[in-house]
Protein backbone atom coordinates (compact mmCIF):
# COMPACT_ATOMS: atom_id res chain seq x y z
CA UNK A 1 0.00 0.00 0.00
CA UNK A 2 1.57 3.15 -0.58
CA UNK A 3 2.55 5.79 2.01
CA UNK A 4 1.44 8.70 2.36
CA UNK A 5 3.32 11.50 2.75
CA UNK A 6 2.48 12.70 6.10
CA UNK A 7 3.34 9.17 6.69
CA UNK A 8 6.53 9.88 5.36
CA UNK A 9 7.29 13.06 7.25
CA UNK A 10 6.82 11.34 10.46
CA UNK A 11 10.05 9.19 9.76
CA UNK A 12 11.79 12.22 8.13
CA UNK A 13 14.77 13.93 9.93
CA UNK A 14 13.10 17.15 10.22
CA UNK A 15 16.16 19.29 9.69
CA UNK A 16 14.70 21.38 6.78
CA UNK A 17 18.39 21.81 5.38
CA UNK A 18 17.07 22.39 2.26
CA UNK A 19 20.05 20.02 0.88
CA UNK A 20 17.50 17.55 -1.04
CA UNK A 21 16.22 20.75 -3.33
CA UNK A 22 13.13 20.78 -1.38
CA UNK A 23 12.71 24.10 1.35
CA UNK A 24 11.17 21.70 3.79
CA UNK A 25 11.27 18.29 4.96
CA UNK A 26 7.34 18.22 4.41
CA UNK A 27 7.62 19.26 0.69
CA UNK A 28 10.07 16.61 0.44
CA UNK A 29 7.91 14.01 2.21
CA UNK A 30 4.84 15.12 0.01
CA UNK A 31 7.43 14.66 -3.52
CA UNK A 32 8.50 11.23 -2.46
CA UNK A 33 4.49 9.81 -1.68
CA UNK A 34 3.82 11.48 -5.34
CA UNK A 35 7.24 9.25 -6.80
CA UNK A 36 8.50 12.48 -7.98
CA UNK A 37 11.72 12.21 -5.49
CA UNK A 38 13.23 9.39 -4.58
CA UNK A 39 13.77 8.79 -1.11
CA UNK A 40 18.02 8.79 -1.66
CA UNK A 41 18.09 12.54 -2.08
CA UNK A 42 18.13 13.51 1.44
CA UNK A 43 21.25 12.02 3.14
CA UNK A 44 19.93 12.41 6.47
CA UNK A 45 16.90 9.11 6.98
CA UNK A 46 18.07 6.51 9.16
CA UNK A 47 18.66 2.81 7.67
CA UNK A 48 15.43 2.26 9.97
CA UNK A 49 13.45 4.57 8.62
CA UNK A 50 14.20 3.22 5.35
CA UNK A 51 13.71 -0.02 5.70
CA UNK A 52 10.18 0.99 7.53
CA UNK A 53 9.18 2.44 4.58
CA UNK A 54 10.15 -0.50 2.27
CA UNK A 55 8.12 -2.63 4.66
CA UNK A 56 5.20 -0.36 4.21
CA UNK A 57 5.71 -0.12 0.50
CA UNK A 58 5.94 -3.70 -0.27
CA UNK A 59 3.87 -5.82 -2.01
CA UNK A 60 0.80 -7.14 0.33
CA UNK A 61 1.68 -10.87 -1.16
CA UNK A 62 4.85 -11.91 -1.00
CA UNK A 63 6.66 -13.48 -4.03
CA UNK A 64 8.35 -16.81 -3.21
CA UNK A 65 10.75 -18.67 -5.12
CA UNK A 66 11.23 -22.22 -5.77
CA UNK A 67 13.56 -24.45 -7.67
CA UNK A 68 16.88 -23.72 -9.36
CA UNK A 69 18.08 -23.01 -12.77
CA UNK A 70 15.63 -23.45 -15.49
CA UNK A 71 13.19 -25.04 -13.10
CA UNK A 72 13.00 -21.87 -11.10
CA UNK A 73 9.45 -20.69 -10.21
CA UNK A 74 8.23 -17.35 -8.36
CA UNK A 75 5.01 -17.99 -6.74
CA UNK A 76 2.87 -15.50 -5.26
CA UNK A 77 3.15 -11.89 -5.76
CA UNK A 78 0.09 -10.98 -6.31
CA UNK A 79 -1.66 -7.46 -5.88
CA UNK A 80 -5.35 -7.91 -7.35
CA UNK A 81 -7.76 -10.12 -6.50
CA UNK A 82 -9.56 -10.38 -9.71
CA UNK A 83 -7.83 -10.80 -12.83
CA UNK A 84 -9.94 -7.74 -14.40
CA UNK A 85 -8.40 -5.51 -11.54
CA UNK A 86 -5.63 -5.85 -13.37
CA UNK A 87 -3.38 -9.44 -14.05
CA UNK A 88 -2.20 -12.24 -12.31
CA UNK A 89 1.52 -12.50 -11.89
CA UNK A 90 2.67 -15.69 -10.73
CA UNK A 91 0.78 -18.99 -12.45
CA UNK A 92 -0.36 -21.87 -10.68
CA UNK A 93 2.46 -24.41 -11.05
CA UNK A 94 1.05 -28.22 -11.07
CA UNK A 95 2.54 -31.16 -9.18
CA UNK A 96 1.43 -34.78 -9.16
CA UNK A 97 1.89 -37.02 -6.16
CA UNK A 98 3.92 -39.64 -5.00
CA UNK A 99 4.11 -41.54 -1.65
CA UNK A 100 6.52 -43.41 -0.07
CA UNK A 101 3.26 -45.81 1.11
CA UNK A 102 2.94 -46.71 -2.70
CA UNK A 103 4.23 -50.09 -4.71
CA UNK A 104 7.93 -49.72 -6.73
CA UNK A 105 5.29 -50.54 -9.76
CA UNK A 106 2.72 -47.64 -8.85
CA UNK A 107 5.41 -45.32 -8.38
CA UNK A 108 7.25 -46.07 -11.68
CA UNK A 109 4.17 -46.15 -13.29
CA UNK A 110 3.65 -42.46 -12.49
CA UNK A 111 7.34 -41.46 -12.85
CA UNK A 112 6.96 -42.46 -16.70
CA UNK A 113 3.95 -40.47 -16.88
CA UNK A 114 4.52 -37.43 -15.53
CA UNK A 115 7.27 -36.46 -18.43
CA UNK A 116 4.70 -37.82 -21.40
CA UNK A 117 2.60 -34.64 -20.69
CA UNK A 118 4.95 -32.16 -22.51
CA UNK A 119 3.57 -29.90 -25.54
CA UNK A 120 3.50 -26.69 -26.74
CA UNK A 121 0.61 -24.25 -26.70
CA UNK A 122 0.57 -20.59 -28.24
CA UNK A 123 4.62 -20.04 -27.57
CA UNK A 124 4.29 -21.81 -24.08
CA UNK A 125 5.79 -25.05 -22.95
CA UNK A 126 2.81 -26.66 -21.06
CA UNK A 127 4.16 -29.64 -18.57
CA UNK A 128 4.38 -30.69 -15.21
CA UNK A 129 6.14 -28.35 -13.18
CA UNK A 130 6.19 -30.07 -9.55
CA UNK A 131 6.25 -33.62 -7.77
CA UNK A 132 4.93 -34.04 -4.53
CA UNK A 133 6.65 -36.80 -2.29
CA UNK A 134 4.73 -37.38 0.42
CA UNK A 135 6.17 -39.38 3.36
CA UNK A 136 4.29 -42.02 4.97
CA UNK A 137 6.30 -42.90 7.89
CA UNK A 138 5.12 -46.72 8.13
CA UNK A 139 7.28 -46.61 4.89
CA UNK A 140 10.25 -45.96 6.86
CA UNK A 141 12.32 -43.09 6.17
CA UNK A 142 15.46 -45.13 3.93
CA UNK A 143 12.51 -45.51 1.22
CA UNK A 144 11.38 -42.35 1.14
CA UNK A 145 14.74 -40.65 0.71
CA UNK A 146 14.73 -43.64 -2.28
CA UNK A 147 11.59 -41.99 -3.62
CA UNK A 148 13.14 -38.51 -3.50
CA UNK A 149 16.23 -39.36 -5.54
CA UNK A 150 14.31 -41.48 -8.03
CA UNK A 151 11.49 -38.40 -7.93
CA UNK A 152 14.85 -36.34 -8.67
CA UNK A 153 15.63 -37.35 -11.68
CA UNK A 154 12.79 -36.43 -13.47
CA UNK A 155 14.59 -32.51 -12.89
CA UNK A 156 11.23 -30.91 -11.65
CA UNK A 157 10.75 -29.24 -8.65
CA UNK A 158 10.21 -31.71 -5.90
CA UNK A 159 7.49 -30.54 -2.87
CA UNK A 160 8.49 -32.84 0.31
CA UNK A 161 5.63 -33.44 2.07
CA UNK A 162 7.72 -34.62 5.34
CA UNK A 163 6.48 -33.38 9.23
CA UNK A 164 9.10 -35.21 10.28
CA UNK A 165 12.49 -33.09 11.07
CA UNK A 166 15.01 -35.92 10.80
CA UNK A 167 13.56 -37.84 8.05
CA UNK A 168 13.15 -33.68 5.84
CA UNK A 169 17.19 -33.48 6.79
CA UNK A 170 18.23 -36.89 5.31
CA UNK A 171 15.75 -36.55 2.39
CA UNK A 172 16.77 -32.62 1.30
CA UNK A 173 20.72 -34.20 2.10
CA UNK A 174 19.80 -35.55 -1.30
CA UNK A 175 17.80 -32.83 -3.41
CA UNK A 176 18.44 -29.60 -1.82
CA UNK A 177 20.49 -28.06 -4.83
CA UNK A 178 17.63 -27.66 -6.83
CA UNK A 179 15.50 -25.82 -4.50
CA UNK A 180 12.70 -28.24 -3.40
CA UNK A 181 9.90 -26.91 -0.99
CA UNK A 182 10.05 -28.36 2.57
CA UNK A 183 6.32 -28.95 3.33
CA UNK A 184 5.17 -30.03 6.86
CA UNK A 185 5.97 -27.15 9.40
CA UNK A 186 3.01 -27.66 12.19
CA UNK A 187 1.95 -25.97 15.39
CA UNK A 188 3.95 -29.36 16.67
CA UNK A 189 7.25 -28.57 14.76
CA UNK A 190 7.65 -26.01 13.44
CA UNK A 191 10.73 -24.55 15.04
CA UNK A 192 12.23 -27.88 14.44
CA UNK A 193 11.61 -27.69 10.94
CA UNK A 194 11.93 -23.72 10.62
CA UNK A 195 15.76 -24.44 11.44
CA UNK A 196 16.40 -27.17 8.46
CA UNK A 197 14.52 -25.21 5.97
CA UNK A 198 16.49 -22.19 6.84
CA UNK A 199 19.78 -24.49 6.69
CA UNK A 200 18.85 -25.75 3.46
CA UNK A 201 17.80 -22.70 1.95
CA UNK A 202 14.52 -24.01 0.85
CA UNK A 203 10.64 -22.38 1.21
CA UNK A 204 8.62 -24.03 4.12
CA UNK A 205 5.03 -24.95 3.77
CA UNK A 206 3.19 -24.20 6.56
CA UNK A 207 -0.43 -26.34 7.38
CA UNK A 208 -2.85 -26.20 10.45
CA UNK A 209 -5.96 -28.35 11.66
CA UNK A 210 -7.54 -24.87 10.80
CA UNK A 211 -7.00 -21.36 9.47
CA UNK A 212 -6.29 -19.89 12.69
CA UNK A 213 -3.94 -22.37 13.89
CA UNK A 214 -2.27 -21.80 10.33
CA UNK A 215 -2.43 -18.36 11.21
CA UNK A 216 -0.57 -18.48 14.45
CA UNK A 217 1.82 -20.63 13.30
CA UNK A 218 2.79 -18.56 9.97
CA UNK A 219 3.17 -15.48 12.33
CA UNK A 220 5.36 -17.97 14.92
CA UNK A 221 7.26 -18.87 11.47
CA UNK A 222 7.95 -15.00 11.03
CA UNK A 223 8.57 -14.12 14.26
CA UNK A 224 11.68 -16.36 13.72
CA UNK A 225 12.64 -14.45 11.00
CA UNK A 226 11.64 -16.76 8.18
CA UNK A 227 8.94 -15.08 5.45
CA UNK A 228 10.06 -18.03 3.08
CA UNK A 229 6.82 -19.54 3.46
CA UNK A 230 4.05 -21.44 1.69
CA UNK A 231 0.33 -21.87 3.29
CA UNK A 232 -1.59 -25.00 2.88
CA UNK A 233 -5.10 -25.11 2.23
CA UNK A 234 -7.16 -27.21 4.65
CA UNK A 235 -7.52 -30.58 3.70
CA UNK A 236 -10.25 -31.50 6.01
CA UNK A 237 -12.92 -30.86 3.21
CA UNK A 238 -13.45 -29.11 -0.54
CA UNK A 239 -15.46 -26.29 1.33
CA UNK A 240 -12.44 -25.64 4.17
CA UNK A 241 -9.71 -26.05 1.91
CA UNK A 242 -11.59 -22.88 -0.31
CA UNK A 243 -11.94 -21.26 2.54
CA UNK A 244 -8.26 -21.25 3.27
CA UNK A 245 -7.41 -19.94 -0.21
CA UNK A 246 -9.79 -17.27 -0.51
CA UNK A 247 -9.37 -16.09 3.38
CA UNK A 248 -5.85 -15.57 3.63
CA UNK A 249 -5.72 -14.01 -0.03
CA UNK A 250 -8.68 -11.34 0.58
CA UNK A 251 -6.71 -10.82 3.90
CA UNK A 252 -3.69 -10.39 2.02
CA UNK A 253 -4.99 -7.80 -0.87
CA UNK A 254 -7.65 -6.34 1.21
CA UNK A 255 -7.00 -5.84 4.28
CA UNK A 256 -3.08 -5.93 3.59
CA UNK A 257 -2.75 -8.60 6.38
CA UNK A 258 1.26 -9.56 5.52
CA UNK A 259 0.73 -12.84 7.72
CA UNK A 260 -1.88 -14.05 5.17
CA UNK A 261 0.07 -12.52 2.24
CA UNK A 262 1.82 -16.12 0.79
CA UNK A 263 1.89 -18.91 -2.03
CA UNK A 264 -0.62 -21.38 -1.14
CA UNK A 265 -0.28 -25.31 -1.67
CA UNK A 266 -3.97 -27.09 -2.57
CA UNK A 267 -3.98 -30.42 -2.61
CA UNK A 268 -6.65 -31.74 -4.43
CA UNK A 269 -5.20 -35.36 -4.50
CA UNK A 270 -5.83 -35.53 -0.68
CA UNK A 271 -9.25 -33.93 -1.23
CA UNK A 272 -10.99 -36.12 -3.82
CA UNK A 273 -8.90 -38.81 -3.44
CA UNK A 274 -9.42 -41.82 -6.41
CA UNK A 275 -12.12 -39.18 -8.25
CA UNK A 276 -10.14 -37.81 -11.21
CA UNK A 277 -12.97 -36.27 -12.53
CA UNK A 278 -13.38 -34.03 -9.14
CA UNK A 279 -9.79 -33.56 -9.26
CA UNK A 280 -9.63 -32.06 -12.74
CA UNK A 281 -12.55 -30.08 -11.92
CA UNK A 282 -11.24 -28.68 -8.76
CA UNK A 283 -7.65 -28.12 -10.31
CA UNK A 284 -9.57 -26.00 -12.31
CA UNK A 285 -11.22 -24.04 -9.14
CA UNK A 286 -8.30 -23.72 -7.31
CA UNK A 287 -6.15 -22.29 -10.29
CA UNK A 288 -8.68 -19.00 -10.67
CA UNK A 289 -9.00 -19.32 -6.62
CA UNK A 290 -6.37 -18.79 -5.31
CA UNK A 291 -3.37 -22.09 -5.55
CA UNK A 292 0.05 -21.49 -6.19
CA UNK A 293 0.49 -24.68 -6.66
CA UNK A 294 -2.08 -27.24 -7.26
CA UNK A 295 -0.99 -31.35 -6.73
CA UNK A 296 -2.81 -33.71 -8.27
CA UNK A 297 -2.83 -37.43 -8.24
CA UNK A 298 -2.14 -38.12 -11.87
CA UNK A 299 -2.08 -35.20 -14.72
CA UNK A 300 -2.24 -36.79 -18.10
CA UNK A 301 -3.57 -35.31 -21.87
CA UNK A 302 -7.06 -35.78 -20.96
CA UNK A 303 -6.39 -33.39 -17.21
CA UNK A 304 -3.84 -31.26 -19.02
CA UNK A 305 -5.10 -30.05 -22.17
CA UNK A 306 -8.18 -28.08 -20.68
CA UNK A 307 -6.77 -26.97 -17.54
CA UNK A 308 -3.59 -25.50 -18.87
CA UNK A 309 -5.41 -23.80 -21.92
CA UNK A 310 -7.50 -22.43 -18.57
CA UNK A 311 -3.84 -21.41 -16.89
CA UNK A 312 -2.95 -19.59 -19.76
CA UNK A 313 -5.96 -17.63 -19.97
CA UNK A 314 -6.70 -16.85 -16.67
CA UNK A 315 -2.76 -15.71 -16.40
CA UNK A 316 -1.67 -13.96 -19.46
CA UNK A 317 -1.81 -9.97 -18.93
CA UNK A 318 -5.07 -8.77 -21.30
CA UNK A 319 -3.23 -5.48 -21.60
CA UNK A 320 -0.29 -6.74 -23.35
CA UNK A 321 -0.98 -8.50 -26.85
CA UNK A 322 0.17 -12.05 -27.25
CA UNK A 323 2.79 -11.50 -30.22
CA UNK A 324 5.13 -13.81 -32.60
CA UNK A 325 8.02 -11.90 -33.11
CA UNK A 326 8.26 -10.48 -37.17
CA UNK A 327 10.39 -13.00 -39.67
CA UNK A 328 10.58 -16.11 -41.92
CA UNK A 329 9.35 -19.42 -40.41
CA UNK A 330 10.45 -22.39 -42.45
CA UNK A 331 7.62 -24.71 -42.68
CA UNK A 332 7.96 -28.67 -43.06
CA UNK A 333 11.83 -28.28 -44.20
CA UNK A 334 11.03 -24.94 -46.82
CA UNK A 335 13.87 -23.34 -48.65
CA UNK A 336 14.26 -20.29 -50.56
CA UNK A 337 12.65 -21.98 -53.59
CA UNK A 338 9.11 -22.81 -51.21
CA UNK A 339 6.10 -20.89 -51.79
CA UNK A 340 5.56 -17.85 -49.29
CA UNK A 341 2.19 -17.25 -47.20
CA UNK A 342 1.81 -14.33 -44.56
CA UNK A 343 -0.57 -13.52 -41.97
CA UNK A 344 -0.52 -11.53 -39.02
CA UNK A 345 1.61 -11.76 -35.68
CA UNK A 346 -1.42 -12.43 -33.40
CA UNK A 347 0.23 -15.68 -31.37
CA UNK A 348 -3.38 -17.15 -32.13
CA UNK A 349 -3.75 -16.72 -35.23
CA UNK A 350 -0.19 -17.90 -35.84
CA UNK A 351 -0.01 -21.11 -33.72
CA UNK A 352 -3.33 -21.84 -35.83
CA UNK A 353 -2.04 -21.25 -40.00
CA UNK A 354 0.94 -23.12 -38.72
CA UNK A 355 -0.13 -25.75 -37.69
CA UNK A 356 -2.32 -26.23 -40.17
CA UNK A 357 0.91 -25.85 -43.00
CA UNK A 358 2.64 -28.46 -40.63
CA UNK A 359 -0.37 -30.48 -41.38
CA UNK A 360 -0.49 -30.26 -44.52
CA UNK A 361 3.05 -31.16 -45.13
CA UNK A 362 3.91 -28.94 -48.24
CA UNK A 363 6.95 -26.98 -47.76
CA UNK A 364 6.13 -23.17 -47.31
CA UNK A 365 8.16 -20.24 -45.69
CA UNK A 366 5.41 -18.55 -43.50
CA UNK A 367 5.99 -14.49 -43.55
CA UNK A 368 4.91 -12.68 -40.55
CA UNK A 369 5.62 -8.82 -40.24
CA UNK A 370 4.72 -6.59 -37.02
CA UNK A 371 0.98 -6.53 -36.97
CA UNK A 372 0.44 -5.46 -33.75
CA UNK A 373 -0.70 -8.45 -31.81
CA UNK A 374 -3.94 -8.11 -33.56
CA UNK A 375 -6.17 -10.90 -35.54
CA UNK A 376 -6.46 -10.15 -38.98
CA UNK A 377 -9.47 -8.43 -39.48
CA UNK A 378 -8.66 -6.12 -36.72
CA UNK A 379 -5.40 -5.56 -37.61
CA UNK A 380 -6.69 -4.98 -41.36
CA UNK A 381 -9.13 -2.06 -39.85
CA UNK A 382 -6.23 -0.88 -37.35
CA UNK A 383 -3.79 -0.51 -40.61
CA UNK A 384 -1.44 -2.53 -39.51
CA UNK A 385 -1.69 -5.28 -41.63
CA UNK A 386 -2.39 -3.45 -45.22
CA UNK A 387 -0.81 -3.50 -48.55
CA UNK A 388 1.42 -0.76 -47.33
CA UNK A 389 3.20 -2.74 -44.02
CA UNK A 390 3.25 -5.72 -45.62
CA UNK A 391 5.76 -4.43 -48.86
CA UNK A 392 7.81 -2.13 -46.23
CA UNK A 393 8.31 -5.33 -44.17
CA UNK A 394 9.51 -7.38 -47.23
CA UNK A 395 12.06 -4.37 -48.42
CA UNK A 396 13.16 -3.90 -44.63
CA UNK A 397 13.68 -7.59 -43.80
CA UNK A 398 14.91 -7.80 -47.60
CA UNK A 399 12.79 -10.78 -48.17
CA UNK A 400 13.81 -10.86 -52.09
CA UNK A 401 17.36 -11.35 -51.09
CA UNK A 402 17.08 -14.66 -48.95
CA UNK A 403 13.68 -16.15 -50.85
CA UNK A 404 13.89 -16.88 -54.46
CA UNK A 405 10.15 -17.94 -55.34
CA UNK A 406 8.07 -14.89 -55.42
CA UNK A 407 4.70 -16.41 -54.72
CA UNK A 408 3.06 -14.88 -51.80
CA UNK A 409 -0.47 -15.65 -50.38
CA UNK A 410 -2.49 -13.98 -48.49
CA UNK A 411 -5.13 -14.18 -46.04
CA UNK A 412 -8.20 -14.57 -47.67
CA UNK A 413 -10.11 -12.02 -45.15
CA UNK A 414 -7.75 -9.42 -46.89
CA UNK A 415 -8.17 -10.95 -50.48
CA UNK A 416 -8.95 -6.55 -50.99
CA UNK A 417 -5.42 -6.26 -50.93
CA UNK A 418 -4.28 -8.31 -53.78
CA UNK A 419 -5.00 -5.27 -56.47
CA UNK A 420 -2.70 -2.90 -54.00
CA UNK A 421 0.15 -5.57 -53.08
CA UNK A 422 0.31 -6.34 -56.82
CA UNK A 423 1.23 -2.58 -57.13
CA UNK A 424 3.68 -2.38 -54.59
CA UNK A 425 5.46 -5.38 -54.71
CA UNK A 426 6.08 -5.96 -58.58
CA UNK A 427 7.50 -9.62 -59.47
CA UNK A 428 5.38 -11.35 -57.15
CA UNK A 429 2.37 -13.26 -57.87
CA UNK A 430 -0.57 -12.36 -55.00
CA UNK A 431 -2.43 -15.28 -54.18
CA UNK A 432 -5.67 -15.37 -52.52
CA UNK A 433 -5.66 -18.05 -49.61
CA UNK A 434 -8.81 -19.46 -48.22
CA UNK A 435 -10.64 -17.34 -45.09
CA UNK A 436 -10.24 -20.04 -42.24
CA UNK A 437 -6.94 -21.51 -41.71
CA UNK A 438 -8.50 -25.12 -41.83
CA UNK A 439 -8.91 -25.03 -45.37
CA UNK A 440 -5.39 -24.86 -46.02
CA UNK A 441 -4.28 -28.03 -45.98
CA UNK A 442 -6.44 -28.81 -48.54
CA UNK A 443 -5.41 -25.14 -50.53
CA UNK A 444 -1.81 -26.08 -50.52
CA UNK A 445 -1.84 -29.47 -51.74
CA UNK A 446 -4.07 -28.41 -54.37
CA UNK A 447 -1.41 -25.99 -55.24
CA UNK A 448 1.32 -28.61 -55.73
S1 LIG B 1 17.66 17.04 2.96
FE1 LIG B 1 16.48 15.78 4.35
S2 LIG B 1 16.57 16.81 6.25
FE2 LIG B 1 17.15 18.29 4.73
S3 LIG B 1 15.25 19.33 4.15
FE3 LIG B 1 15.52 17.65 2.75
S4 LIG B 1 14.37 16.04 3.72
FE4 LIG B 1 14.69 17.50 5.30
Amino acid sequence: MALKGLDIFKLSPKKNCKECGSPTCMAFSMKVAQGAVSIDACPYFSEEAKAAMSEATAPPMKTVKVGAGENEYALGGETVLFRHEKTYVSKTRYAVALCSCMDDAVVEEKLAAIPKVDYDRIGERMFVEMVYVNYAPESGADKYVELVKKAAGLNRVLILGVEDPEVAKAALAVCKDSKPVLNGATPANYEAMNAVAVENGVALGVMGANDDELFDTVAALEKLGNKNLLINANTASIKAAYATAVRFRRAAIKDNNRTCGYPSIVNVAKLAMGDAHMQAALASVFTMKYGSIVVMENIGYAEALPLYGMRQNVFTDPQKPMKVEPGIYQINGADENSICLTTVDFALTYFVVSGELERSGVPCNLIINDAGGLSVLTSWAAGKFSSSSIAKYFQEADIEGKIKCRKLCIPGKVAVLKGELEAKMPGWEIIVAPREAVQLVKFLKDMQ
